[in-house]
């Protein structure tokens, strides 16, 4: 039996009782014996939620990069570890072997180190997805500085206050990017940001669209002359586990955006492992996610678990829009895409174009496929199951968090048996439980309530930057000696969990507590429908009643919208009861969205409560003219 690479069901049950039963004996041998330290730890774990305090392997000494890079390049020296796929097919592909990323990365940390960047600094990294992000990630981590990477499609404002938020000196970005078709002017919105970030002393440009842009005497300068200058050695800095690797902030979809902070040595052990198991990634295999590393999933599944385990990792610039909706799979055509990771916000756009785009090309490489940020309803992953894996490739349906740093449920790719719309079943060393409102922990299966976990887990966020008592109140305040994800879950007759949505978006119908997950999905499955999203509103004897906004496939349905909000109704009531049916059923042009493609209920839920003074900032929002168009419908 390997504890490190799970092959069956059997095995899954053994390692995970093991890791719960004695969760330091276990992660103590995964490390020891997978991973390059320089210096052991002295103690595998001590925990306090009440402080609440996590450490992992205190005393050890490491760098995650001699772990990513260095140890792979004796064997793995001529490998591709990053393979570029641009913007504009017609580019090319750039691979980028071991040896190469080890030669970068060490000239970029020698860039940022001769630009006084220390220890401890934070740098922020506002670069579109090109391998310069990727290398500036990496290249942080050698010098020990702390990378708050943030997206390269967010706002000046949103760009500043997370600059200043974490006190970064040195911003890293480009002239500008590609999008589709499109251009962006990135460092027009970097200048903007730092008229009010008084703290950044130096910006590095990166050069990719070739714009003609203004640079700040004293203040910017060109990437490419430093990198040709600087030597392609240099020495990582020993790290201390705990030591913070990163801030990340969460996507927003609740409310204000968090800094979580993860360190260095539980990280990468949970990261590296997660990857290895939930993707069952081989070596030789080519794996590909598509999100963008300005998100969590990025950080673990592009850059770090990827590289920690040798892989070749598919870094993509551009949209699944752009030259046409079949760029994805011509991608994984083209690259004999074995392991393919996404969002159902992708799957649902794709979906909408239907199936010819699909068939257009071989697939027959792809043996994983997974799914990512939010619940993937049950129309979508018949979808992605029956044209994209063609009934072959299992759906890894992920569920975890910015806060968690990996994959925390998930089905193992065979080994799991997959259900729709279903999580499945723990990772190995996760202990979840679900509670009710009082506090008490639902034991059993077929019960519903909010998912907690309760053991540390190596790779949770240690704090939010500068804000512990935050931390604190966010997810160790409401059950005591738990950690409270926010989450609604039900677990089934077998065990398997099902995420419900969140726990703010419950709807108390008539003293009912309905999760927007499972009607939503009892929607989706009508032909007509895209997406829908579903929400409170008061209702004088009902307590709440349900609003529901809803995209058909067919903008210019012209078919009788009574009629089908009739048909949606009865399609709620057969599949959930007739508790569940909407109240009201407005036909939307689009979904608000964050731009990590999250449904923002919250504002959807203000609109419907016709309580528009305060939608807060909707800027951010990937697609922020539909809410006008939303308000002047509502009904
Ligand atoms: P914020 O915390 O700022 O409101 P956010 O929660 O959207 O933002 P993320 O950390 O990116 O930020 O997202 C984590 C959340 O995404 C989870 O708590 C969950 O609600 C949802 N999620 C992620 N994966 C899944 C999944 N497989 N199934 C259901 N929900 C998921
Ligand atoms: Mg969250």
């Amino acid at each position: 039996m390997s504890n490190y690479h799970i092959k069956h069901l059997e095995e899954y049950y053994q390692v995970y009782r093991k890791s719960v039963r004695n969760p330091e004996s276990f992660w103590e041998e995964i490390a020891e014996e997978h991973f390059l330290w320089r210096k052991k730890w002295d103690n595998v774990l001590s925990w306090d939620f009440k402080k609440p305090e996590v450490k992992w392997f205190e005393g050890a000494k490491l760098n995650i990069t001699e772990n990513c890079i260095d140890r792979h390049l004796a064997t793995r020296g001529d490998k591709t570890a990053i393979l570029f796929e641009p913007n504009d097919p017609n580019e090319g592909a750039e691979h980028i072997t071991y040896k190469q990323l080890y030669h970068r990365v060490n000239q970029f940390a020698n860039v940022l180190k001769e630009q006084g960047v220390k220890k401890g600094d934070r740098v922020c990294i506002y670069v579109p997805m090109i391998p310069e992000l990727a290398i500036s990630v990496l290249a942080c981590a050698r010098i020990g500085a702390i990378h708050s990477v943030v997206f390269a499609g967010f706002s000046s404002t949103a760009l500043s206050t997370r600059i200043n938020d974490s006190d970064c000196k040195l911003v890293i970005t480009a002239d500008g990017s590609y999008r589709g078709s499109k251009t962006i002017d990135l460092k027009g919105i970097v200048d903007e940001a730092l008229e009010s970030c008084n703290g950044v002393e130096t910006v590095l440009v990166a050069k990719r669209i070739n714009s003609n842009i203004s640079m700040k005497e004293g203040r910017d300068t060109w990437l490419q002359p430093l990198l040709d200058e600087a030597s392609n050695q240099c020495k990582a800095e020993i790290m201390d586990a705990e030591d913070p690797l990163f801030i990340l902030y969460t996507s927003g979809s609740t409310g204000k955006p968090k800094g979580m902070v993860h360190t260095t040595a539980g990280y990468m052990v949970y990261t590296a492992y997660t990857f290895k198991n939930a993707f069952q990634y081989k070596e030789n295999d080519l794996y590909w996610c598509t999100a963008d590393i300005g998100w969590i999933t990025g950080h673990s599944y592009i850059v770090y678990g990827p590289l920690a385990n040798g892989a070749t990792t598919v870094l993509f610039e551009g949209v699944p829009s752009y030259p046409d909706f079949g760029r994805f799979w011509d991608i994984v055509d083209k690259h004999k895409v074995n392991q393919f990771y996404t969002a159902p916000t992708a799957i649902r756009a794709l979906a909408k174009q239907g199936v010819e785009l699909v068939e257009k090309y071989d697939l027959s490489s792809l043996k994983v496929l997974g799914s990512v940020g939010e619940p993937i309803n049950e129309e979508a992953w018949h979808w992605y199951n029956d044209n994209v894996g063609k009934n072959k490739s299992p759906i890894i349906d992920s569920w975890w968090q910015t806060e968690t740093g990996g994959i925390m449920i998930t089905p193992i790719p065979y080994v799991t048996p997959t259900k729709p719309t279903y999580a499945t079943l723990p990772f190995i060393g996760i202990q979840p439980c679900l509670m009710d409102e009082n506090g008490v922990e639902l034991k059993g299966n077929q019960v519903d309530g909010r998912l907690c976990i309760k053991f540390p887990w190596p790779s949770i966020a240690r704090t939010i930057w500068g804000n512990h008592q935050r931390y604190k109140d966010t997810y160790f305040s409401t059950y005591e000696n738990m950690y409270f994800t926010g989450d609604g879950a039900l677990r089934d007759e077998v065990g398997y969990y099902r995420i419900t949505g969140r726990v703010d978006d419950v709807i108390i119908v008539s003293g009912h507590n309905l999760g927007t997950a499972p009607i939503e999905d009892a929607i989706n499955e009508h032909p007509a429908v895209a997406e829908s999203a579903i929400v409170g509103f008061p209702h004088d004897v009902k307590g709440s009643a349900l609003y529901g906004y809803i995209t058909l496939k067919d903008v210019g349905e012209s078919r009788n919208h009574d009629n089908l909000r009739k048909e949606i109704n009865q399609l709620i009531s057969d599949r959930i009861g007739p508790i569940s049916k909407l109240e009201k059923i407005q036909f939307t042009q689009g979904l608000p969205k964050t731009r990590s493609g999250k449904i923002m209920r919250r504002i959807l839920r203000k609109i419907a409560e016709k309580d528009t003074s305060n939608l807060g900032d909707t800027s951010t929002l990937l697609n922020p003219e539909c809410v006008q168009d939303i308000m002047d419908n509502v009904l």
